[in-house]
């Protein structure tokens, strides 16, 4: 009798087990389906409340289509979007500028008139013209850089420092790494990201130290005055930075030579070869690239890196960007669009 009673006990046990299971999953379809139901009705609303905005919208008056319409609503703030009316900006001359991939709705304006400019100037050169600020010669319209921006502070012509601006984290560089000279020193996140990439380069059998790191503001005023008085100013613009201008008051850039040494030009180096292929994995970016010297005022430096992080220097590395245009888009701008 004993022993059958357990095994009722042990029955309802289960059938309560199933029962409960049986509720929530009931309970979990009911408000998955309640869920969806919601989504689609907010998406239909919203799609109702787009297709209003572009049967309302002015620029109909100015012969835009509706997907062009569309992708103004999507890229432009409100005062952008007056701006065109009032000036009666045709679609074909805004249209492809805001489908660059990397427009910037506060530059709206400058990308306008630079257009006008050069008309016969390809859009993609537009945009990266106007977000780099080469649309005005060298050494003018200059910004004091955002010095808490670490890893991203940019000095280039168009951006500059203060006196007493270098990085928080700077330490010693040792001895073995560096060439000549001493009390070299980097910015620590920079160093360390350094000597991951020193070793690996060990271990595949290429060599390299450091010529040049961080460099104060006062260093950089007797080099820059140095070169500007043997080659004249202009020449020496070419390749040394005004003070406040060079990236390796930043601490997180340096120089480098092959190690042991076999020949003046880097860039000839089988420790270049190495060096430039896989900088990017360390944080690093050919920071004055070939091809590029219009963007970055800068002869190609085949031996000079600078530290922007994993993320960023894979980014440029994969683009064929300079750290001007990945600056002004992701870092001063915040990626607008969520580029991946
Ligand atoms: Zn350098």
């Amino acid at each position: 009798m004993k022993k059958k009673r357990r095994i009722n006990y042990f029955r309802l046990f289960i059938f309560l087990i199933i029962l409960i299971g049986l509720i929530a999953g009931g309970v979990f379809l009911v408000k998955e389906f309640i869920i969806k139901k919601d989504d689609n009705h907010f998406i239909q609303e919203q799609k109702k409340d787009n297709n209003n905005e572009i049967k309302k919208s002015p620029l109909k008056d100015l012969n835009y289509s509706d997907d062009d319409i569309k992708i103004i609503n999507d890229s432009l703030s409100e005062e952008h979007i007056n701006y065109l009316v009032e000036n009666k900006i045709k679609s074909e001359d805004i249209i492809p500028i805001v489908k660059e991939t990397y427009y910037i709705d506060y530059y709206l304006k400058d990308y306008l008139s630079y257009k006008k400019e050069n008309p016969s100037k390809e859009n993609n050169l537009i945009v990266q013209a106007v977000n780099t600020h080469i649309n005005y010669p060298f050494y003018t319209h200059i910004e004091d850089t955002d010095e808490s921006l670490g890893k991203f502070v940019l000095l280039n012509k168009y951006y500059k420092a203060s006196e007493s601006y270098k990085a928080n984290d700077l330490i010693a560089v040792s001895s073995e790494y560096h060439l000549y000279g001493s009390n070299f020193e980097l910015s620590k996140e920079c160093y360390e990201a350094f000597l991951e990439m020193y070793n690996d380069a060990k271990e595949a059998g290429y060599g390299f130290k450091i010529n040049s790191p961080y460099r104060s503001y006062q260093t950089q005023v007797g080099l820059y005055n140095k070169y500007a008085s043997t080659d004249g100013k202009e020449m020496a613009d070419t390749y040394s930075a005004r003070a406040g201008h060079s990236e390796h008051q930043t601490g997180y850039a340096f120089d480098i030579r092959d190690f042991p040494y076999t020949n003046p030009d880097y860039s000839k180096t089988k420790s270049f070869t190495w060096v430039s292929k896989n900088a990017y994995k360390y944080g690093f970016i050919l920071r004055f690239p070939k091809g590029k010297e219009y963007i970055t005022g800068y002869q190609y430096e085949s031996w000079h890196y600078r530290y922007v992080g994993k993320e960023a220097a894979k980014y440029i590395y994969d683009h064929d960007l300079t750290f001007e245009e990945y600056y002004e888009y992701f870092v001063k701008f915040k990626n607008p669009r969520n580029l991946k």
